[in-house]
């Protein structure tokens, strides 16, 4: 099999949308609208015209003998000197598809689907047109959110004609169709193919997270004065619990199903030079495919949290700021993914995606799977994104198999 044409489509995107620094197809932005009609205009040449849903996703479809479809999903938009394949790749991927379908017969249907706001660069709410579709969204939460120029996100979905208020009438859309399954390509933005020199990947389902602020309190003291097994210092409690998480998650990760956790921020006060800092508060973000491993690590993390505030006579409390549930990808599909993979490859290396995705918003409601292209260097959101062509080819032939295979399920 040949990728038809999408390698060059994404080139031809890519300058139509960057600038020396990058992508900018910044979601209900001029570029990103730009790059909208671009897409519509390539669909429209293959006789398919593109839909938009009342949550700004758009679909285009080349119907089957059935009203089943597959469901074949990416985004165009990008972060701010963002990749040219972060989202793109699986859009355009989803036009070769419907390139390669045109003249053939479908027992089932073809939906390419655009999903509006993936990133949540502008109003830092990810996953936006997806969780509309899937029911997921909830409105109020979002109804705030301002962006850096002061501009609101509902004047901003006005402006691309989306009524914030009526975002979930796509749900109701979403429901009406009959999903055989959902298919992703996307970069994988890790190191893991890379370090394997593996093309692509299968990818068992999205993380899921568990993300909290922990606040120790001690006392601020001089840092001249106290000696150091007087001291409460709430710094010393949270570094302790930071390596011990590092090593909780270490001891929770297997060969095949790591998992991670990340202190990103720490914030110390009195915060100077010459004070046992009184108080610190950090956040942990802790990661896993597997629930149980997840409330695992999240209840050995408090165990830990304790342990250490205890060691240095300082308190801690926990407050959540996030969490999801894992998302496993279907069994089924699984198996036809890495069936393609390895026909393509010779091998068919699976593992778990640390980001979310819109498939992620899907598996609720549909069968869904995904598959990753090699990521070079493990960079992503930067201009420096890239999948080497060899490696790119290969993952576009093994996705479009993947694609084949689903519509001629029996
Ligand atoms: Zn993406």
């Amino acid at each position: 099999m040949f990728a038809p044409g999408v390698v060059q489509d994404l080139r031809t995107l890519a300058a139509l949308t960057s600038t020396p620094d990058g992508a900018q197809r910044l979601a209900w932005g001029p570029v990103w609208r730009e790059a909208r009609r671009w897409f519509a205009e390539r669909a429209r040449e293959l006789g398919v015209e593109g839909r938009t849903d009342a949550a700004g996703n758009t679909c285009y479809t080349l119907p089957g003998s059935t009203t089943e479809t597959v469901i074949i999903g990416g985004h165009l938009d990008s972060v701010p000197n963002g990749g040219w394949l972060d989202g793109t790749l699986g859009v355009m991927a989803g036009l070769g598809a419907l390139r390669m379908f045109k003249d053939r017969p479908r027992p089932v249907g073809i939906t390419v689907v655009d999903w509006a706001d993936e990133e949540g660069a502008r109003f830092g709410r990810s996953l936006l047109g997806s969780s509309a579709a899937s029911g997921s969204l909830n409105v109020e939460d979002v109804r705030g959110l301002v962006d850096k120029q002061g501009t609101s996100l509902p004047d901003a979905l006005r402006d691309n004609g989306v009524d914030l208020d009526r975002m979930l009438e796509a749900h109701d859309e979403l429901k009406k169709l009959r999903v055989r399954g959902y298919l992703e390509l996307h970069i994988e933005q890790g190191p893991v193919l890379e370090s394997m020199n593996k093309s692509t990947g299968v990818v068992l389902g999205t993380f899921g997270v568990e993300r909290h602020m922990l606040r120790f309190t001690g006392q601020a003291a001089h840092s001249g004065s106290t000696p150091i097994p007087m001291r409460r210092d709430a710094f010393i409690a949270a570094a302790e619990t930071a390596l011990a998480c590092r090593e909780i998650a270490i001891r929770h990760s297997t060969p095949s199903a790591g998992v991670v956790c990340t202190v990103g921020v720490v914030r110390v006060e009195p915060g100077i030079v010459t004070a046992v800092p009184g108080v610190c508060e950090t956040s942990l973000d802790q990661r896993a495919l597997d629930p149980d491993v997840l409330a695992r690590m999240l209840a050995d993390a408090r165990a830990a949290s304790e342990a250490a505030a205890r060691a240095n006579d300082v308190t801690v409390e926990w407050r959540t700021i996030w969490r999801i549930e894992p998302r496993p990808f279907d069994s089924r599909l699984l198996a036809l993914c890495e069936e393609a993979v390895r026909e393509v490859t010779g091998d068919a290396p699976r593992l778990p995606s640390g980001p979310l995705h819109d498939a992620a918003e899907m598996v609720p409601h549909m069968p869904v799977v995904m598959m990753f292209a090699y990521s070079a260097r493990g960079l992503s959101h930067c201009k420096e994104e890239d999948t080497p062509e060899p490696h790119l080819l290969k993952t576009i032939d093994a996705f479009l198999r993947l694609v084949e295979k689903v519509v001629e399920l029996r």
